[in-house]
This record gives C-alpha cells, sequence and structure tokens, in this order.
C-alpha cells in the first residue's frame, strides 16, 4: 500500500472477482489479488470465524459443516468473501440473522498509510461502522470475524414452472404475502427468477428459490404444476449448490422497489418487448430475479447489528424487493445498449 500511494499508482482489489463491473480490476494500475487469502479459522469458544477475504462461500460453508456450524455467507459457491461482507450481503440466513455485515465482530483492515488496524466496536467503533457497506472505500479488509450459528438440515431447492399471463401474477401475489406474513416466521428466504432463455429451450419460466432453516417442507406458491422441483431435506452446501451457473459474462443492475405484484409483472411484461429485439444473439439469457427486503428481515438485521443503510431501507416505511437484471452472453454492444434502455 506504501509504494502504490507513494506513486499515485491507480489500484483496485479483488478477492473472490464475482462483481460484474470493472470494479476489481484497474486500467494501467496494479490490482491487489487477494484471491489467497483463504483462511478459516474456527473459534468455537467466541462462537466466531475467522475468513481470509479470497476464501469463496463453497469452502466456508464445508469446513463449517463439519462442526454443525455455518455463518450468514453468500447463496452462489464461488461468490468471494470479501466483496459479499462488503457489499452487505443477502444471505439465505437473512431473515433470522439479517445482512452478512450484520454479523460482522472485526474487520481487520490495511489503510492508505499501510497501517493495519483491527476495526471493532471497541476499536475505532466509526470504521467499524463505516464497512459495513464500505466496499473498497475505507481500507482493505485482509480479515473478517464472524459470527457462527448451529445449523443443521435445511430444506430447500427450486421449483420450476411455465410463466403465464395468469400464473405469473399469482405466483408473484403469493409470494408478496408469503413474504410479508410468513418468511421471518418460518426464516425461509425465497427469491423469484422470472425469465426468457433462448430459443429452443423452454420459453418463459418462473423458478421459486425456496431455502428453509427450518427442514420442514413448505407448500408450493401456486397449485400449478413444477416443470422441475428439487427442494427436499439437505445441508446448505447442497441447497447454494443447486443454483449452477455458467461460467459466462454477466451483467447486471439493481433496483430497490415497494414490493408491489402488479409493478413487479409489468416490469416483466416490458422486459420481454425490450430484450425481444435480442433474441437471435446467441448464448444469451436474460431475467429477473427478485429478493425480498421485508420489514422482518431489517427486524433482524438491527436485532444483530445493524449498518449504515437500513436507516435508508426503513425510510420507505414498506417492504422491498430488490430487482437484479442479468444477462449472459459474449460481449456485444447491442446487449449493452439494450440492457440500459430497460433500466431507465
Ligand atoms: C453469480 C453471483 C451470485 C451472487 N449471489 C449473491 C448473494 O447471494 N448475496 C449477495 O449479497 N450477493 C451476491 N452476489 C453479489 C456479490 O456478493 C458481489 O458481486 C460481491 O462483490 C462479490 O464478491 P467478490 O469478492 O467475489 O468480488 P470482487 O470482484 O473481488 O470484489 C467486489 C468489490 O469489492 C471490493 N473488495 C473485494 N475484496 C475487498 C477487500 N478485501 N477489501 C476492500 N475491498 C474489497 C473490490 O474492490 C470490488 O469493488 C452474487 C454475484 C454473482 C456474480
Amino acid at each position: 500500500m506504501k509504494t502504490v500511494t507513494a506513486n499515485f499508482c491507480p489500484f483496485a482489489v479483488r478477492s473472490g472477482g464475482y462483481l460484474t463491473w470493472p470494479g476489481s480490476n484497474v486500467e494501467g494500475g496494479v490490482t491487489l489479488d487477494l484471491s489467497q487469502l483463504t483462511t478459516i479459522d474456527v473459534d468455537e469458544k467466541q462462537g466466531t470465524v475467522g475468513l481470509g477475504p479470497g476464501s469463496r462461500w463453497k469452502a466456508v460453508y464445508t469446513a463449517l459443516e463439519q462442526y454443525n456450524l455455518t455463518t450468514v455467507g453468500g447463496r452462489v459457491p464461488n461468490v468471494g468473501v470479501g466483496g459479499f461482507f462488503l457489499g452487505g450481503g443477502i444471505s439465505l440466513l437473512s431473515f433470522q440473522h439479517g445482512f452478512g455485515c450484520d454479523n460482522i465482530v472485526n474487520y481487520e483492515i490495511v489503510l492508505a498509510d499501510g497501517t493495519i488496524v483491527n476495526a471493532n466496536g471497541n476499536s475505532h467503533p466509526d470504521l467499524f461502522w463505516a464497512m459495513k457497506l464500505g466496499s473498497t472505500n475505507y481500507g482493505i479488509v485482509t480479515r473478517f470475524d464472524v459470527r457462527m450459528y448451529p445449523l443443521k438440515d435445511v430444506w430447500g431447492g427450486i421449483r420450476t414452472y411455465p410463466a403465464t399471463s395468469n400464473d405469473t401474477p399469482r405466483l408473484l401475489d403469493s409470494w408478496i404475502s408469503f413474504a410479508r406474513n410468513k418468511a421471518a416466521v418460518r426464516e425461509e428466504l425465497q427469491a423469484i427468477i422470472l425469465g426468457r432463455w433462448g430459443k429452443g429451450g423452454v420459453d418463459e419460466i418462473m423458478t421459486v428459490w425456496h431455502a428453509s432453516l427450518d427442514s420442514v417442507p413448505g407448500p408450493p406458491l401456486i397449485d400449478v404444476p413444477a416443470i422441475y422441483d428439487s427442494t427436499r431435506k439437505t445441508s446448505l452446501l447442497n441447497v447454494i449448490g443447486d443454483v449452477i451457473l455458467a461460467e459466462k459474462r454477466y451483467r447486471w443492475y439493481t433496483l430497490t422497489v415497494k414490493l408491489d405484484a402488479s409493478f413487479l409483472w409489468d416490469v416483466f411484461d416490458h422486459a420481454k418487448d425490450i430484450f425481444s429485439k435480442l433474441e437471435d444473439v446467441s448464448g444469451m439469457h436474460w431475467d429477473l430475479a427478485y429478493q425480498p427486503i421485508t420489514r422482518g428481515f431489517l427486524t433482524a438485521s438491527s436485532e444483530t447489528g445493524g449498518n449504515p443503510f437500513k436507516s435508508v431501507l426503513e425510510e420507505s416505511e414498506d417492504d422491498l424487493a430488490s430487482k437484479v437484471s442479468v444477462i449472459d452472453s459474449v460481449y456485444q454492444s447491442n446487449v449493452d445498449m439494450q440492457l440500459s434502455y430497460f433500466m431507465e
């Protein structure tokens, strides 16, 4: 850090490399690659685990499973610990324990002048608070000490249905009602993915991703036969392994909106219009993933620790959904153009 700052050298920091923007790389500078910092240091006495930023969630859950423990981590096996925690972190355990960052009790950080500090409730408490959504802005984190929780089996998996103009709004209604009234009680995070897959494959589909810490099976959200159903009692590691993502280029934007079925349905309709111009682009698909950030979720966040952005989310005084648009393909400028147009 001393060399880089003394020479005014542009630099980027990379942990797992899963950011979909060039934020963990820099042109004309150096990338500080933390992928070798993969410590997973379980302290059963303190109830915490020390994690290197370069660890991936699959490795973390695998290590903790031996102790029947887990932590509030990512939902996809290869996402890095570093970027996940520094962006907040939505986890399958969020209805119970809030955002991933709420569960951090200590950050080991390298500051811009090269000094190494520990930021926690007693030492550098302002920095500790800011780091909860700090990304690379305040320093480089070389270790996160995070709370662990007991966990054995969970119930989860995905259920996929054909998307139709009758069933999709019904599914969204039912999902919203579940998110508002039952998710926090049952400690089940559900995400919904609406999308259209390329020519020749299944056309429009809707997928519900269920994951409950209570291992009792949950009923389907609608009475339509699923095309595919992988829900079962299993380990958290297996549930995150259900979402297999192709190693391709992803582009996405997120927006947080009020939880309103007709609005979410309109967005899907609008997306179909806009992205229909890209039907012939080979290797591309798009989808919209909706995930709930309800008051039940924010209560869990406050009870666990809290963070700087919670008050912003609470200002709406309503349940929210965060929406993500994902596209994968080889780079093509017309894909970027339609995606920007859609977001506007
Ligand atoms: C397929 C996929 C699934 C995802 N699923 C989830 C999910 O379930 N829940 C969720 O909340 N998010 C999820 N995300 C978003 C993911 O958490 C972010 O993209 C995150 O930034 C990735 O972390 P990383 O370490 O792999 O990324 P990187 O690209 O290495 O880093 C991301 C950003 O954080 C900065 N950074 C990384 N490490 C450090 C560090 N040690 N110190 C300072 N700055 C650092 C980087 O400079 C960069 O700006 C997902 C992303 C993808 C692509």
